[in-house]
């Protein structure tokens, strides 16, 4: 597919928030290469108060407009199987789930209410779910399904007042590795990405010449070559995508330290062997949890301490 246009004719894509930001930069560019788009947003303020189909139907406009299809959907991502219904009903079928919708309750931990933690927990960790679930089975049935969902750098490497946020964006990486586990054989695909991007998100926390250069068009082409047919390896993978640089990441892990019988196994023999347990000069780069028991089979083996 090199060098060709990747178009997605008789395909649905599903994108959630797609009424605005980076979703509706998702839903514009399918519509323009022949997908039938569901364009789910509810309409609220990015601390997820109230609501309305405005913004939904104004991308439906502008892609019915450009000579695409799309429908709107205005139901909270919570309801993931009324939004999936959408795409049933209108274009009898699904392709692509975009899990993007999302909010922010941004607070310093000491100052945060349950109600902040619980509704960034309902849009980004539960609507993620509702919205996989109810897509899931038409993907194992059509033996074919693109999930990409949205965590953040908040997540990955945490952010100060977002410890709600950082909690239910990272979910995002062990639920999307894991359906990338159960999916593969029904050629169902989940990636996961970690975008930076020019948004109602980040207006009021970068200056205006630094998001000029974080369009959100240029978080496109990512997620394009992800949810594409022609993508039919990459899985399980999290990208950092922003600004027009995507890179792929990875967990690293260090040389370590094997305490054996011998050691009594105490906080003292511990902390003679520190060193090794951050030791990152001969990495590994583990990608499930054979690879840890495979190490320790191996480290059994080992001769016992001199
Ligand atoms: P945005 O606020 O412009 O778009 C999010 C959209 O989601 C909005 O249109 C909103 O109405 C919709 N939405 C919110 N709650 C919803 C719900 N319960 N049901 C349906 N729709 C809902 O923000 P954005 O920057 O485009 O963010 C998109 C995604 O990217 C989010 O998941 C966000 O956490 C993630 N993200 C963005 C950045 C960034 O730099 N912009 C960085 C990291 C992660």
């Amino acid at each position: 597919m090199a060098g060709q246009e990747l178009r997605y004719d008789d395909q649905t894509v599903v994108v959630t928030g797609a009424g605005g930001g980076l979703g509706k930069s998702y839903a514009i560019f399918f519509a323009s290469r022949g997908a039938n788009v569901v364009v789910n947003d509810l309409g609220g303020s990015f601390k997820g108060e109230g609501g309305g189909s405005a913004a939904a139907d104004k991308v439906v406009e502008e892609i019915r407009a450009a000579g695409g299809k799309a429908v709107a959907n205005y139901d909270d991502v919570v309801n993931g199987e009324a939004i999936i219904q959408t795409a049933i009903q209108n274009y009898g079928r699904i392709d692509v789930l975009i899990n993007n919708a999302g909010i922010l309750r941004d607070i310093s931990f000491k100052n945060m209410k349950d109600q902040d933690w619980d509704l960034i927990m309902k849009v980004h960790v539960i609507g993620a779910y509702k919205c996989a679930r109810a897509a899931w089975p038409y993907f194992r049935k059509q033996k074919y399904g693109r999930l990409i969902s949205t965590t953040s750098a908040a997540g990955l490497f945490g952010s100060f007042g977002q410890c709600n946020y950082s909690a239910a964006k990272l979910s995002q990486v062990g639920f999307t590795e894991t359906l990338a586990k159960e999916g593969l054989k029904y050629n169902i695909l989940c990636n996961v990405i970690a975008p930076i991007a020019a948004s109602r998100m980040t207006a009021t926390v970068m200056p205006p010449e630094v998001l000029d250069n974080l369009r959100p068009e240029w978080v496109v082409p990512l997620v394009a070559v992800l949810a594409h047919p022609s993508n039919e390896s990459e899985t399980g993978s999290i990208f950092e995508v922003g600004g027009g640089h995507m890179a792929k990441l990875r967990w690293e892990r260090a040389k370590g330290a094997l305490l054996r019988a011998d050691d009594s196994f105490t906080p003292a023999a511990l902390l003679k062997k520190w060193d090794g347990v951050s030791d990152f000069s001969e990495p590994e780069y583990p990608t499930g949890v054979a690879d840890f028991m495979g190490l320790l089979e191996q480290a059994q083996k080992l001769p016992p301490n001199p």
